[in-house]
């Protein structure tokens, strides 16, 4: 039933609609709260290099425990901090608890290789980005080599091609690389490999998942990677969560695969282990393909 008590643009939704609106406001104020709180933390999910079986680097993901509600998965509050802008310091923190991990890490001499950071389009389109970044890498004099910046193919959406060069230059001005995350997910045109300075492709979920039970997929996945090969992309294969998509893969040529059967994303404080264990306990991909 339409609500028509609540001024005139009420009535034009329904109820269940205002019951969805209503709830994202309600995330949106107690995520607020979360980053003021620095109740927002970061897991890591290690990517391992095929060739050698040893670590290639470690992906940073938002988690927001609430202590009521629970876990909150950045799929339901990450579209909801884009709409409300709070994406804006929600990233800024996850850039400052990378770096703070990062250089953590280093002193440890933990070889993480780097911590890759996911970077909403709305952030990068700030004119302060750069400095943000800058900033998050004074803080832990660590230098740029540290980090790579995730964007997602979306940002190819409503923006210019001229305007993304020149943001992608920006940052790796500092040192820093850059990765177009699930890539082939929709959005991107061939023609931008061509033309864009990104470093890596993450070659997106859909593209592996039951690979080894699909003879055209494998087809799809041999000619992307052939491509990116060929552009001299460094290239993350995202989402394997099988033994059996895992040794299709690998098989392929790709420099990092990224996925449940290595390893879900896990507290910082686990990682060390954990990557110990995987390239410990997985070498018979490395002997099965030998
Ligand atoms: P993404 O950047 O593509 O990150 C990979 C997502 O796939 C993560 O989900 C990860 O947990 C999941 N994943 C990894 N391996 C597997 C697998 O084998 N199978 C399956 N089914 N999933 C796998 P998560 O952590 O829920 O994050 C979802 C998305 O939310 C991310 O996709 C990213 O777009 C966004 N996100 C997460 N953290 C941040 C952040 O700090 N900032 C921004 N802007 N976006 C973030
Ligand atoms: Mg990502
Ligand atoms: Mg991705
Ligand atoms: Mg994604």
């Amino acid at each position: 039933k339409a609500k028509t008590n609540g001024g005139d643009q009420a009535v034009f939704f329904s109820s269940e609609m205002n019951d969805v609106l209503q709830d994202q406001i309600r995330l949106d104020r107690m995520l607020k709260i979360a980053i003021e709180e620095r109740e927002i933390e970061i897991y890591f999910q290690p990517q391992i290099s095929p060739s050698t079986n040893s670590l290639a680097g470690l992906e940073a993901l938002a988690r927001w425990n609430h202590s009521t509600e629970g876990y909150i998965s950045p799929g339901k509050f990450i579209p909801i901090a884009e709409s409300s802008g709070q994406i804006v310091a929600l990233g800024t923190l996850v850039l400052d608890l990378a770096c703070q991990q990062a250089a953590k890490w280093n002193e440890e001499n933990f070889d993480f290789k780097h911590i890759s950071v996911n970077v909403s389009p709305i952030q990068l389109w700030q004119p302060n980005f750069i400095d943000v970044l800058k900033n998050s890498l004074n803080r832990y004099n660590i230098s740029g080599e540290n980090i790579i910046i995730e964007i997602t193919e979306s940002v190819f959406v409503d923006h210019c091609e001229h305007r993304i060069a020149k943001v992608l230059a920006a940052i790796r001005a500092v040192g820093v690389k850059v990765s177009l995350d699930d890539f082939g997910s929709g959005y991107s045109s061939l023609g931008y490999l061509n033309r864009l300075p990104f470093d890596q492709l993450k070659i997106d979920r859909s593209f592996v998942t039951d690979i080894d039970k699909d003879q055209r997929k494998q087809q799809v996945l041999q000619g992307v990677l052939g491509l990116g090969n060929g552009l001299g992309f460094n290239i993350v294969v995202e989402g394997t969560e099988t033994y059996e998509e895992v040794f299709v893969v690998k098989g392929m040529g790709c420099h990092a695969i990224q996925g449940f059967y290595f390893a879900r994303p896990s507290h910082a404080a686990r990682i060390p282990n954990m990557v110990r264990e995987i390239t410990r306990k997985k070498p018979e991909i490395t002997a099965l393909s030998a």
